[in-house]
């Protein structure tokens, strides 16, 4: 239920793990074991035993209200230069990478066009794209969390 603001915490720099089709136990064991706070829109699951003490029962219904809620109960705040910092698919940190090593990884079109680029050496997943990181920054912007 909260994949859109998985999606942006991971955005924002966040190490956040999502997967909608893992039960109950098993987020609660996960959390505990990787020492992880819980999001979750579900009163039950606050309540498990290896929950209380690390979840956060989200209240909020929009995206924007929902991750002003979340970043407040973490007493956190946006920080540009962790923006597209970790990587969209896996969450690991991302690195930057040089033109000649991204040569073979990037159709010629992006190779011609792009300067900057980004590497997952998790997932073997290039990055690029100035215009989204603007777009996104503009997006924080608005919302008052930059
Ligand atoms: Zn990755």
């Amino acid at each position: 239920m909260l994949g859109s603001l998985a999606r942006w915490l991971r955005i924002l720099g966040f190490d956040t793990f999502y997967d909608n089709r893992i039960e109950d136990g098993e987020i609660a064991r996960r959390c505990a074991a990787e020492d992880r706070l819980a999001l979750t829109q579900d009163r039950r699951l606050v309540q498990r035993r290896l929950l209380r003490e690390r979840s956060l029962l989200v209240q909020s219904i929009g995206l924007e209200e929902q991750l002003k809620e979340t970043l407040e109960f973490l007493g956190r705040y946006v920080q540009a230069e962790q923006v597209l910092s970790r990587c969209l698919i896996c969450t690991s940190p991302i690195r930057a990478m040089t033109k000649p090593e991204v040569r073979q990884r990037v159709p010629p079109y992006v190779f011609r066009t792009q300067q900057h680029f980004k590497y997952c050496s998790v997932c073997n997943r290039v990055y690029w794209g100035g215009t989204h990181r603007r777009r996104i920054l503009r997006k924080l912007e608005k919302w008052g969390l930059l």
